[in-house]
């Protein structure tokens, strides 16, 4: 990448079973130094927590790109947490944020146990 600047905030849940996942994803997608990282519990399960977040970094380093990720078996979904509720809360949580920065472009994915990335379209 050529110009500066951070591209991107990607906010995901704190749940160390992905992280080494969500590591190997983000560097086959975002070169080093251009991205915001933020782990919340629940990922995107307090829509506020996460609104607060993106703020900031629009606001600090002019993000063009906002990357959602939930997972599943999230402790903080308990038995609710099926992909279709995933799936809602990703869209919900997408569409709260460009209604507040319609410029923002959104990712949302759910990530599986077995590592594989599912892309949830807005
Ligand atoms: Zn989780």
């Amino acid at each position: 990448m050529s110009d500066h600047g951070c591209k991107a905030v990607i906010v995901t849940c704190i749940d160390f079973r992905f992280q080494e996942y969500i590591n190997d994803w983000i560097s086959e997608n975002f070169p080093p130094k251009t991205f915001d990282r933020v782990a919340i519990a629940g990922g995107v399960f307090d829509v506020t927590a996460v609104l607060k977040q993106v703020e900031i970094s629009k606001r600090l380093h002019n993000i063009k790109k906002v990357v959602l990720i939930n997972h599943e078996d999230c402790g903080a979904y308990g038995e609710a947490g099926t992909i279709q509720k995933h799936a809602e809360d990703l869209k919900n949580a997408a569409n709260k944020i460009k209604n507040q920065y319609p410029d923002l472009e959104i990712d949302s994915y759910y990530l599986n146990l077995n590592s594989s990335f599912v892309n949830i379209p807005a």
